[in-house]
């Protein structure tokens, strides 16, 4: 696909999708706070009867006896969770997070916003050194003073509290807060290829911390392929994809470590570690590259286009290690060259560079065998040149790979 079309228009396409679909994570800005998409809400308040326990529709006599709790509770200057404690050592039936829903709806006025959170890092540096001393035996107000004096921030005793009995972690929402968190891996390497390549690593709002990272493309297998080991990669159920125009899915998650990871220009300093952590994490780190950025045309020639000739140059350099020798980078469309973006129907210019590498010909069953893509119909043009070519002889079609490149890998 021509560079050029995809760097001009993802980012608002991308961020107009996803502001238009249901967010698929709730909560999991900074520290927890309620964060309620549209739809969640409008779950919410119509009550989906009984799928899952929050989405439960609270009977109006409910709902007056936590309004009321919660009215007695700001009264006592207590928090939402010590609210929803209370009321669900009375035998009441409620989930927190309508709890917290009403407390600040209701109440935002009078008990003020909430502070401004603490970085993450530091909230989960602070975390493990409260449950170290907490082990160690002290009370939450030592371990509260203790952190003042080692850290000069001050905590609240209510959330040592929540931190020691396991109520509140700054690690919810975010298993994997930041890179440190980030272990190699194929579905990383992955992630990293696809993204590195046509993907996009975004701050949508940077007063909030939202950080997204996705892709878009026609071809499903290759988007649920990238869904899967997103899903891996963070520890959780695989981001859905989501038809937008053009025939197109889009897919992303909300992760700061990613981000951090993957913001562009991509720093190959940064993601080396992953992607040379092994040869199946080498080989990962190519086919997801490919899928995103590579093709296969009409003579079987493995072309793959990129604006970044350093990131080019390390691809080379990657398959080379696999045996695999390539040409270029050659420059294809010099900046400022008009071209015609037929699905647009109008007229641009180009705005970077855009160089190009090819597989050499008598390295092609190589990158067939060990790289190969997970998008179809490149792998079957590339299967048919391979066998048309008589490179391909008796082994049966893609035995690597049945579906999944990982799917061999037993353990990481
Ligand atoms: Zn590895």
């Amino acid at each position: 696909m021509s560079r050029d079309v995809a760097s001009r228009v993802p980012q608002q396409i991308a961020e107009a999708a996803c502001s238009l679909v249901a967010t698929p994570i709730v909560g999991q800005g900074a520290g927890g706070g309620l964060q309620l998409s549209p739809s969640d809400k409008a779950t919410w308040l119509q009550g989906e009867g009984g799928v899952k326990k929050t989405q439960r529709r609270l009977t109006l006599e409910e709902k007056a006896k936590v309004l009321e709790a919660i009215k007695i509770g700001v009264e006592r200057g207590y928090g939402y969770g010590r609210i929803w404690k209370t009321l669900k050592a009375s035998g009441m039936d409620v989930s927190k997070r309508t709890v917290e829903y009403w407390y600040y709806k209701k109440y935002r006025g009078k008990v003020g916003r909430r502070g401004e959170y603490l970085p993450r890092e530091l909230r989960i540096r602070l975390y493990e050194e409260a449950l170290k001393m907490r082990k160690a035996g002290l009370g939450y107000k030592r371990i509260r003073k203790r952190i003042e004096e080692l850290h000069g921030v001050k905590l609240s005793p209510a959330v040592i509290a929540d931190w020691c009995s396991g109520a509140h972690s700054p690690y919810n929402g975010a298993r994997i807060p930041t890179i440190d968190h980030l272990k190699p891996s194929p579905e990383l390497a992955y992630v990293i290829g696809v993204v590195a390549g046509d993907g996009w690593a975004v701050k949508t709002n940077a007063r909030s911390g939202e950080y997204r990272v996705g892709a878009r493309a026609k071809d499903i297998e290759f988007i649920e392929e990238f869904a899967r080991c997103l899903g891996k990669v963070l520890g959780r159920e695989p981001p859905r994809p989501v038809p937008v125009e053009d025939g197109l899915l889009l897919v992303y998650v909300r992760s700061r470590a990613l981000y951090q990871l993957l913001q562009k220009p991509i720093d190959i300093d940064r993601i080396r570690r992953f992607i040379e952590h092994c040869e199946d994490c080498k080989r990962s780190f190519l086919r997801g590259f490919y899928d995103s950025e590579g093709s296969v045309d009409n003579e079987g020639k493995i072309r793959c286009l990129n604006t970044d000739t350093r990131l080019l140059r390390y691809v080379q350099k990657l398959l080379k290690l696999l045996g695999i020798e390539t040409t270029g980078p050659k420059i294809s469309a010099r900046k400022g060259t008009l071209l015609f973006d037929k699905k647009l129907g109008e007229a641009y210019k180009k705005r970077k560079n855009v160089y190009y590498i090819y597989v050499k010909a008598r390295d092609k069953l190589k990158f067939y065998k060990l790289v190969g893509f997970t998008i179809r119909r490149k792998q079957q043009r590339l299967e048919e040149y391979v066998r048309c070519h008589g490179l391909l002889e008796d082994e049966p079609p893609n035995q690597l790979f049945p579906n999944s490149l990982f799917h061999s890998i037993r353990s990481h």
